[in-house]
This record gives C-alpha cells, structure tokens and sequence, in this order.
C-alpha cells in the first residue's frame, strides 16, 4: 500500500521550499500538505490552546492543492495526526527550509519542532533544511536538497525508521556533484552572535530589538556543523529525551537532605548506560 506523507513546514505554505519538497515526496507515495498560512520560522514548539485553528484550502505554483492553517509548524501536525485527513500519516516531512538548522538551533526551529511534533504523535518525522550562505540574496534552488530528502526517506521506508526518533538533515549549499555524500552526525556547538538592540519609541518609551550578526558554529568533525562545512549532507537522530544522563549521578553527590525543613525523598538514580 502507498505510504501518506504529510508534508509540512515554517516558512509558510507558498515557500518554494515546500513545493520542492512534496514534489520529490510524491514519487515515493500519496502526499498531503498542511502548513502554515505564514512564516513561523524560529517560532519553536508550539501547542495552540486559546483559540479555534482554521484550515483553508490553496494552490500551489504547480497546481497542487495544499490545505494552511493559521497554527503553527506543530498545530498542523496535530491537526493532520488527528484525523484532519482521512487517512492515517505514515511519515511527517516538514522543510525544505531557507537556512541550516544546526546545533541548539533545533528547539527554535519551526521545521524541526514539527517533526518533533510526529514523533510526539507516535509518527516518525524527517525535517530538511538548505544551508544558505550568510549575504546570499539570489535564487535558490532546492534541487539538490529535495533530491538528498528524497534518498533519506526512501531509506527511511526501506528500513524502518523508530516513531520515536526523527531525523534532522541539513543540506550543504551545493550542487548535486559537489556534495560529497551522507554523514550521520550529532549536533554540534552553535555560536549565537545575538545583540540587544535598545531604542525609543515616538511616545518616548524603550523598545528591543535582539538582533546581531547571523550565528556561526564550531565544525568539529563528526557533528552537524562539521559535515555541511565540509560538503556533506548531514543527517543527525534526535529524540525528545532530553535528560542529561550523565549529571543524575552527579546531582546524586549533592548532600540533599541537609538542613531541609522538609524531609527529601531518596533520589533514585535511574539504572542508566552512558
Ligand atoms: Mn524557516
């Protein structure tokens, strides 16, 4: 039977991005789009609670319909893991995004955290993004990243990815014959360059502005940064445990029942492997 691919992503329904990306989905089974009817980019995991979520149909540039929400990344994941469409979602792809998600990147990332969303819905989930150089201003072209998604997730069906995992690639901004292969990578360190930014208002009142130049990271060899910096596709496995294993038992030394007027509990330390 065909595999139902949700595609979604952060940029907003009508970026080229996403159009690039269903495309090459389609040869590997039935596509549904549900995005956003905006840019949510750095708008992170998000859960609409206080109001209503409406769905609205629209054509993309290639005739294809898609139907936008006015949620974000994540809302349209729930939407469509709820049965917004018929059938059940076998593999949530969001992107292709204008920019690399890397690092600590990815908790702001709209294209990420609605693969996140999949997996939180029991569905796995493959974000892509496109690495654009800092002052590019031209066209971009997906080609090369919609084809690198398309053999991730043609892999991904073959050989059966856990729901609990997604996977986070990151395309080098290269053509098809200068990018040197796959690289199964960790995140690396990103290095924000943020900026506050304090100006006055015409009413005389203090607003910011956190701006900064664009963020850089450190390319060690065998995380994200380092793969695209050295013209490889980066694929790295996340989950949303997000424990620091290694400081359970350290925080086990603290003498935490000292001088409390309420008595502690024994910590337990969970039977870990690191
Ligand atoms: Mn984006």
């Amino acid at each position: 039977m065909d595999k139902h691919i949700l595609v979604t992503n952060d940029d907003g329904v009508l970026a080229p991005g996403l159009m690039a990306l269903a495309q090459e989905m389609r040869k590997l089974g039935k596509v549904s789009i549900l995005a956003p009817d905006r840019n949510w980019s750095g708008g992170g995991h998000v859960k609409t609670l206080d109001r209503a979520l409406r769905v609205k149909e629209v054509q993309l540039a290639d005739g294809m319909i898609a139907h936008a929400s006015d949620g974000a990344p994540s809302d349209c994941v729930a939407l469509a893991a709820l049965g917004y469409f018929k059938e059940p979602i076998d593999l949530v792809v969001s992107g292709i995004n204008i920019g690399a998600n890397l690092g600590h990147d990815v908790t702001y990332s709209g294209t990420v955290t609605a693969a996140m969303e999949a997996v939180i819905a029991g569905i796995p989930g493959i974000a892509v993004s496109l690495e654009i150089p800092e002052g590019h201003t031209g066209e971009i072209d997906f080609d090369s990243a919609a084809r690198a998604a398309e053999h991730v997730v043609r892999h991904a069906f073959e050989n059966g990815l856990s729901q609990e995992i997604l996977l986070n690639v990151n395309v080098p901004f290269l053509r098809d014959e200068e990018i040197r292969g796959f690289r199964l990578t960790r995140q690396g360190l990103r290095v924000y360059h943020s900026r506050l930014d304090e100006r006055i208002d015409p009413r005389g009142r203090p607003y910011y502005w956190i701006g900064g130049d664009a963020p850089t990271g450190v390319a060690e060899r065998g995380t994200d940064i380092g793969a695209l910096a050295e013209g490889y596709v980066s694929v790295t496995p996340l989950h949303l445990d997000l424990t620091a294993y290694r400081a359970l038992s350290d925080l086990n030394t603290w003498p935490w029942d000292e001088n409390v007027a309420i008595p502690f509990f024994e910590l337990s330390v969970p039977d870990i492997k690191v």
